[in-house]
């Protein structure tokens, strides 16, 4: 049974000698499968606590980018916890991105970015800090995989036992990454959120992240740290706006939420070209998140009103 919300992209099939041909395959190729409601029959179900929209649950303004809460609970102070799985993360060039991406969480979570979440709930958050699962680069993780990796590092104690922490698994180069409704980063799965019950009977919120390279996960623009950064921002948002989806505890309800599209993050690999769906945020690349309030893609919230002259601060 899905616990997860996915982001997943469909790549087309190019020569990686042409760019052009790159670029026209990614601009004609229908680009996303949605979390939990996707163009693939077989995954066109919507989450296992899915309830309607109702004036009462947060729907305000209309259009078809539109967000509404369906009851469910939000991170209001998210703590965002990196678990590098692999040998990979302890050698030169793997210290080099893991260490920029502990830099981008501690960055990212303070920033302008949560301004655009900031109208759902969600407030600013933290960063934890980090520990890397020493194994041998592995060929598949799977979903349970994912949460038995999460247990195991609670377990030690390296990881923040905060009940809004999102545990996020790291994977290293060339590891493929498939979850429970059988969609792998070979066909374009970037990563995805969940949950699973812990031993109170409270959620434990984790995400997995695949090294975005070539044919594994999403290569955004050819720099691995951008697409591992990139795909954070999606699921951390997601997770941040709809913690609970698909959760396994009864009574756990569903978040922000877009019948057509998805969670937040959905939306702008629904609305955009891939090459526009990220932006740059304190120098990293993030994801562009949907605005009901500016009823726009952002990185950051619209400033209010041109004649704002107010204090800047540098
Ligand atoms: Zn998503």
């Amino acid at each position: 049974m899905s616990r997860v919300s996915r982001l997943s992209h469909v790549s087309a099939t190019h020569s990686t000698e042409d760019l052009d041909e790159v670029q026209e395959s990614k601009e004609l190729t229908p680009r996303t499968t949605r979390d939990g409601f996707d163009r693939d029959p077989d995954d066109d179900k919507r989450p296992s606590n899915w309830t309607p929209s109702t004036a009462s649950t947060g729907a305000t303004g209309t259009g078809q980018y539109q967000l509404t809460n369906r009851g469910g609970s939000v991170l209001s102070k998210p703590v965002i916890n990196n678990i590098y799985l692999g040998d990979y993360w302890n050698t030169t060039a793997g210290k080099t991105v893991a260490s920029q991406n502990d830099a981008y969480a501690k960055d990212i979570e303070q920033s302008s970015y949560m301004g655009v979440l900031a109208q759902y709930g969600v407030g600013k958050g933290s960063f934890a800090g980090s520990t890397v699962v020493p194994a041998a680069t592995p060929a598949k993780i799977t979903e349970s995989d994912i949460q038995s990796i999460v247990k195991k590092a609670i377990a030690s104690g390296t990881q923040s036992s905060d009940p809004q922490a999102i545990h996020t698994v790291i994977l290293p180069p060339g590891t493929v990454l498939s979850d429970s409704d059988g969609d792998s980063s070979t066909d374009g799965l970037g990563g995805y959120h969940g949950s699973y019950a812990g031993p109170d009977g409270q959620p434990v919120y984790y995400a997995a992240i695949v090294y975005g390279q070539g044919k594994n996960g999403i290569d955004f623009d050819g720099k691995p740290s951008d697409a591992i950064s990139i795909v954070e921002s999606h699921e951390w948002s997601e997770a941040e706006t709809d913690p609970d989806v698909n959760s396994p505890i009864k009574g756990k309800k569903l978040g922000w939420y877009n019948d057509a599209n998805g969670e937040v993050g959905d939306e702008a690999l629904d609305a955009l070209p891939l090459k526009s769906v990220y932006g740059k945020v304190d120098g990293f690349a993030v994801q562009k998140e949907w605005s009901n309030k500016d009823q726009a893609f952002e990185t950051a919230p619209k400033k209010a009103g041109k004649t704002n002259k107010g204090p800047i601060f540098g």
